[in-house]
């Protein structure tokens, strides 16, 4: 009998958790933890680092995985590198559930950086009003741009001190609309979104939004992920899981 592990923390995982529970396949969810009250899930879930890919692969062999989906945003690039290692490792199989990145249409003006660091640099210039969306977990590295006005949407309240001195946070999880998030742009006055390209339909109404009003959007682009067999498509995994060594 399979047994898979879903690396999640995304609205794709949970809705590839709620067809494994569906299917009545003894898949364990695992979330890093980063959020106070996660979504109930449909599937056992564990919460919390492995400790590394070596950790990982010792939980594989200690709860009998057979097979591995990382489900993760497409930014969590050390999860993914730690899954395809433990997985290497072990000869396991690995699937990973992805989304297909934003693209620019004619009029949109984007500036693409390679990543945080060039998306700090890019607001090298006068205080501006600013959708920051770039999550919790990167505000600081903005500290060093501290001019700007930032708008801020955290999905919990925060519990320390922000490290921007002008900021104001929105606490919500969505899920989102374009009507909503024109609506927040204009209500703040917003000049600029600095976004990740995380993909998919479960975040693009910002961006959608920003486009709607010919903001300027900073779009840093997606880390280098390692090669492994991916799909968009959750039944996809299903089948995969079914048989094992199907092409996708
Ligand atoms: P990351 O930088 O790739 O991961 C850092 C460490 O967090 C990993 O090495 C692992 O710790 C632990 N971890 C990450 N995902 C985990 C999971 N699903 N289950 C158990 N441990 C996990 O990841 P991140 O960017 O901080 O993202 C953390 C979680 O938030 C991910 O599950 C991701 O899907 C979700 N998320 C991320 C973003 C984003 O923009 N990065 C946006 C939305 C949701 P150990 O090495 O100790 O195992």
């Amino acid at each position: 009998m399979s047994r898979p592990l879903v690396l999640g923390g995304t609205t794709e995982a949970s809705a590839l958790a709620a067809l494994l529970a569906r299917a009545r396949i003894g898949a364990i969810l695992s979330l890093a933890g980063r959020t106070r009250q996660p979504a109930a899930q449909p599937l056992p879930t564990r919460v919390g680092g492995f400790g590394g890919a070596e950790g990982l692969a010792r939980y594989l062999q200690d709860h009998g995985i057979t097979h591995v989906i990382d489900a993760t945003h497409p930014f969590a690039a050390q999860m993914s590198r730690n899954a395809a290692a433990a997985c290497a490792a072990l000869g396991l199989p690995l699937l990973a559930l992805t989304r297909a990145a934003w693209q620019a249409q004619p009029r949109d003006r984007w500036q693409h950086v390679p990543d945080m660091a060039a998306a700090v640099r890019a607001l090298d210039r006068p205080a501006m009003r600013v959708f920051l969306a770039v999550g919790r977990m990167q505000l600081a590295a903005f500290a060093a741009q501290p001019q700007h006005h930032y708008l801020l949407r955290l999905v919990d309240a925060p519990q320390v001190a922000l490290p921007l001195p002008r900021a104001e946070v929105v606490v919500d999880r969505g899920p989102f609309t374009v009507e909503a998030d024109l609506a927040l742009l204009r209500r703040h006055g917003t000049e600029m979104v600095v976004a990740k390209n995380a993909g998919g339909p479960g975040a693009v109404s910002k961006i959608t939004a920003a486009r709607a009003l010919a903001l300027p959007v900073v779009m840093i682009d997606r880390p280098a992920l390692p090669a492994r067999a991916e799909t968009d498509d959750p039944a996809v995994v299903l089948r995969w899981l079914a048989h094992a060594n199907l092409g996708v």
